[in-house]
């Protein structure tokens, strides 16, 4: 859990420097070892984070026994921890 919480800081922070409406942002997943990326746009980023335990992560990261999986767009997809 920790590691989303970091993650999820550090993509508020990238936000808050953005400001064409979009970018790259670290994938949300549970594996403390991923740099991956993923695209989206700071509003879905910002409506996604306002919803407690949902996260967006790069697809095929899932971790089914504890997340599960919303499918979002082909360049990412949306999970809500259990
Ligand atoms: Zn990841």
């Amino acid at each position: 859990m920790q590691t989303e919480k970091l993650f999820k800081r550090l993509n508020d922070s990238l936000t808050s420097l953005l400001s064409d409406g979009s970018g790259s942002f670290f994938c949300d997943c549970g594996n403390p070892l991923c740099s991956e990326t993923i695209e989206l746009t700071t509003e879905d980023l910002q409506l996604l984070h306002s919803l407690a335990g949902y996260f967006a992560i790069l697809p095929g990261y899932e971790i089914p026994d504890t997340e599960q999986i919303v499918p979002a767009r082909p360049q990412f997809s949306i999970v809500k921890k259990h």
